[in-house]
């Protein structure tokens, strides 16, 4: 079934996020906005996926729990799990790859773990937008020993894209999908990146304030609305 989709969006969590991107709000706009499933992907942690799973639940609306990953290199790849507990278990090891900075709220933002009606339950304190210690050679190794599916992130965008970090990508990255932003014009990349003609495409919004979230336009086809299937679909299964 063709099933809408946006599986890049960042919540309060993400120091960059604005605070009234709350698990509840993203969860409920995207209803709004026609989305059939959703991912919640913060950067370098999953601190927030268990509220958006549960207003999820509440909204009608599959949640996929996710997070934005930089590597060592600075490349943001976009990691999606089958389960909420695998999630918080690679939320849990990426912790311990990532230089223990805290975070200066009043210069990077607030990094807000909120339970699903809003409620702040308390803060991460360590910086979330520093690079992790997993090398872009690794991730889907790493991801994989974690039952997940990644793909490098807005591959489009000149900052912290793959493209725009290394300018090619090669087959020992092991990459099986790639994301665009929507404004991408894909023949091009493709053109000049031949490893995409085999790769599936994606378009995500990307959005870290509501009012970058996009009517639901973007559909892939998947037996079921589930967190496994999406996994599955990125994994070519
Ligand atoms: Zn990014
Ligand atoms: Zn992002």
């Amino acid at each position: 079934m063709k099933i809408k989709y946006d599986f890049h969006l960042h919540s309060c969590l993400s120091p960059c996020g604005d605070n009234d991107m709350t698990p509840y709000n993203l969860v409920n706009m995207a209803k709004l906005m026609g989305y059939d499933i959703i991912a919640l992907t913060d950067h370098n942690s999953c601190l927030n996926c268990p509220a958006a799973i549960k207003a999820g639940e509440q909204a009608g609306i599959t949640v996929v729990p996710g997070m934005e990953l930089c590597t060592a290199e600075e490349i943001h790849t976009v990691c999606l799990f089958p389960t909420l507990e695998k999630a918080l278990d690679f939320s849990k090891y990426v912790k311990t790859t990532m230089p223990q900075v805290e975070n200066d709220e009043n210069i990077f933002g607030n990094q807000y773990i909120m339970d699903e009606t809003d409620r702040i339950l308390g803060s991460e304190e360590i910086l979330l937008t520093t690079a992790s210690g997993i090398s872009i050679d690794d991730v889907v190794g790493k991801v994989t020993e974690f039952d997940g599916a990644v793909f490098p992130a807005h591959l489009d965008r000149a900052s912290y894209s793959v493209l725009s970090v290394l300018g090619f990508m090669y087959p020992e990255m092991n990459f099986t999908c790639a994301e665009f932003t929507h404004k991408a014009y894909i023949p091009q990349y493709e053109e000049k990146h031949k490893l995409l003609k085999n790769m599936k495409h994606l378009r995500n919004s990307d959005a870290h304030y509501l009012e970058n979230m996009l009517e639901a336009s973007e559909t892939i086809d998947l037996p079921e609305c589930t967190p496994q299937a999406v996994v599955n679909y990125i994994l070519g299964k």
